[in-house]
């Protein structure tokens, strides 16, 4: 059975005149061990559907299940604690913690669920993601790509059996995103681990299974096994 799934999901903002419907009747399911981009143009929902399929965000109407667990009526807390637990989530602005180094940055999601981090284990994340030299540096000693990098690695640390990523190459060099989407493919088919991951990058969808496109908050379409030429 997939460890997400979303049905007829709705989300709109504001209300009467002004309200924007940000999702409109939006289903999928992912299976474990599956590697899925979210692509469509500015605007049609991506980060709305990564938010509310994370718990991050209530849908308006529609279903949330996760491992079986509908947590569409889940109140906050319990949501946050079965984030916490299953879900790894790279920001799209990546909310780092400004006065925490990029060790305890990625550390943060473990003491947040009342373990001690393994400071090898962090280590190593900052390592796979090439921050091995820039561990003890405050996110603001940072550029961009290194401090999107620290966001990849702090959404890892736990070993979620979900990561939901929205943009997570958007500010890296092409050398530097390759590295990254190679280490995302890394812990779905070496973890079994499922990732869903919002890109503009036709490169960046390429790696993974299967391609879902949104338009106007509705799936417009899928594609298994994309090229960078198909999707683009
Ligand atoms: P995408 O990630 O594809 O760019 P979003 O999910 O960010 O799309 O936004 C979808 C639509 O919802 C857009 O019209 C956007 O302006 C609107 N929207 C998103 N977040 C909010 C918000 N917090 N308040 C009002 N409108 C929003
Ligand atoms: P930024 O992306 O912020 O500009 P740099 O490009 O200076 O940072 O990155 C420093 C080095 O780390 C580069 O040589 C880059 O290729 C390498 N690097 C980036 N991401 C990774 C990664 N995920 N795994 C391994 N090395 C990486």
């Amino acid at each position: 059975s997939p460890v997400l799934e979303v049905h007829d999901l709705a989300r709109t903002y504001g209300s009467g005149t002004g309200s924007v419907a940000a999702l409109s009747g939006v289903s999928a399911a992912f299976a474990r061990g599956t590697f899925t981009a979210v692509m469509g143009p500015s605007g049609s929902g991506k980060s709305t559907f990564l938010a509310c399929a994370a718990g991050l965000e209530p849908p308006t109407s529609g279903r949330v299940v996760i491992d079986g667990a509908d947590i569409t009526d889940w109140d906050e807390e319990r949501r946050t604690l079965l984030r916490r637990e299953r879900i790894g989530f790279v920001f799209q602005d990546f909310h780092l913690m400004p006065y925490l180094s990029a060790t305890q940055n990625v550390g943060l999601p473990l003491r947040l669920a009342g373990c001690r981090p393994d400071r090898a284990h962090v280590r190593g994340l900052l390592e796979q993601v090439g921050l091995g030299e820039r561990a003890g540096h405050l996110p603001s000693a940072l550029s961009g790509g290194q401090r999107q990098r620290v966001a990849v690695a702090r959404a890892l640390v736990t070993d979620p059996a979900v990561v939901l990523a929205d943009e997570p190459t958007g500010a890296l060099d092409s050398a530097s995103a390759a590295s990254l989407l190679e280490l995302l493919r890394g812990c779905v088919d070496e973890l079994g681990q499922t990732v869903v991951m919002v890109t503009h990058d036709p490169v960046a969808a390429a790696y993974a299974d299967a391609v879902i496109f949104l338009v106007d908050g509705r799936v417009a379409g899928r594609m298994e096994h994309p090229t960078a030429t198909a999707v683009a």
